[in-house]
């Protein structure tokens, strides 16, 4: 998508700090992190949110908690644990319109969500 600042990313057309990439999926660091670890994993596909999720992407999303996982144990965070968040509209404050699961680790989180 043209005016979409993460496919932009995955183009390269705009620089960011790359932790994991392979044909579907590209991870890098939040540019304002809210956690000591804060990365975003996305899908290469142009998905504009969690709505337009369907069957035909099952097995992306898996993969995508596949590519977490990867992430976690290889950055040594998996065993202090993490936590994912994946906004959707407008009630949840989502910037970006391609989905993205925030991956927020390296202190403890509080113990509410919101
Ligand atoms: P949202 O609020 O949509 O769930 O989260 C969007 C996230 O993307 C925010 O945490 C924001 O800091 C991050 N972000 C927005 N633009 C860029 C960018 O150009 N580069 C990087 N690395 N992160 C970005
Ligand atoms: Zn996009």
């Amino acid at each position: 998508m043209e005016d979409c600042v993460f496919c932009k990313i995955i183009n390269k057309e705009i620089p960011s700090d790359i932790v994991y990439e392979d044909e579907k999926v590209i991870a890098f660091k939040d540019i304002n992190p809210a956690t000591p670890i804060h990365i975003l994993v996305i899908p290469k596909k142009h998905i504009a949110t969690l709505l337009d999720v369907t069957e035909e992407d099952s097995i992306l999303i898996a993969h995508i908690y596949q590519v977490i996982n990867k992430i976690a144990r290889e950055n040594g965070f998996a065993e202090n644990g993490f936590r994912i968040i994946a906004n959707c509209g407008k009630d949840s404050g989502q910037e970006v319109m391609h989905i993205h699961f925030h991956i927020l680790a390296g202190r403890k989180l509080g113990d509410k969500i919101v």
